[in-house]
């Protein structure tokens, strides 16, 4: 038996890293399981690899019509949204003095409009027992050089569980914050490409208690506690999964 048996599971950004890893766990416990992503070739890719029980929908978080026609597609084909993992995100290295209106207004957009708008869109196919988690970020509680407006965007993820929590009362719907400390993903890989290459990784694991970077699929079980009835008394809450990196 599964931690996750036949509950029907939607993962924004489930074509990579983090998202990726948790559409296979949560498969592997029993779910069906929706991803999302907007390259066609890393969704089929992404499909093929985890075999069954997995639902691409190409789409845009920043696109209205796109969310619709991805919860259309759910509420058509299961009628409910039992785990929402709202874990599309993205960033841009810039330090103040050179921060452009073109990667400020994407970040906000994807990050931010695209969580809420994720989770409103979601909101009709949820009852109670649902669990809503969003993918925040050590760094919403940290200062990172070069990395402000991404910074602030997990930030504003970290009050939107707080806000929605109470929103949520009365409800059964949960919602908690996962925020990852660094990663090794495509994402991760891209900053440190942006940043100058591998010295990133290193200062990295200089400042991670764990002394090292973690794994996607370690992440992914942390987001499995966070989707099961594990952590039913859990509403929001942020649990880092970070080597303690924002712990110390
Ligand atoms: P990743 O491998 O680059 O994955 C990012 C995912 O988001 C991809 O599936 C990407 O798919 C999707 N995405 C980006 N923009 C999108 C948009 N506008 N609409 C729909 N999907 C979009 O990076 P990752 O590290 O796994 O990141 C996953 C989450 O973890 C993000 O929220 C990130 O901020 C957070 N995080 C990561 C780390 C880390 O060290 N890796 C640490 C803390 C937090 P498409 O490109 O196909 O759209």
């Amino acid at each position: 038996m599964g931690k996750l048996d036949n509950k029907v599971v939607v993962i924004t950004g489930g074509n990579s890293g983090i998202g990726l890893s948790t559409a296979r766990r949560f498969v592997a416990e029993g779910a069906h399981v929706y991803i999302t992503g907007r390259r066609k070739a890393e969704l089929d890719k992404a499909s093929a690899e985890i075999g069954g029980n997995v639902t691409a929908v190409q789409g845009d978080v920043t696109s209205s019509e796109d969310l619709d026609r991805l919860f259309e597609i759910v509420r058509t084909q299961h009628g409910r949204v039992d785990i929402l993992f709202a874990n599309a995100g993205a960033g841009h290295v810039e330090p103040l003095g050179h921060i452009t209106e073109a990667a400020f207004d994407q970040t906000f957009a994807v990050n931010v409009k695209g969580t809420v708008f994720t989770v409103q869109k979601a909101l009709p196919l949820m009852s109670e027992g649902a669990s809503i988690i969003l993918t925040g970020s050590t760094t919403g509680s940290m200062g990172t050089p070069a990395f402000s407006i991404y910074s602030a965007t997990k930030a504003a993820i970290r009050n939107l569980a707080r806000s929605w929590a109470l929103d949520l009362k009365g409800t059964g719907i949960r919602v908690n914050v996962l925020s990852p400390g660094a990663t090794d993903t495509p994402g991760l890989q891209g900053v440190a490409e942006a940043a100058g290459g591998t010295t990133l990784y290193d200062g990295l694991v200089a400042q991670t208690p764990a002394g090292r970077i973690a794994e996607p699929a370690e992440i992914a079980s942390v987001a499995l506690f966070l989707a099961s009835d594990d952590s039913a008394v859990m509403t929001g809450s942020e649990v880092f999964a970070d080597g303690g990196m924002a712990q110390v």
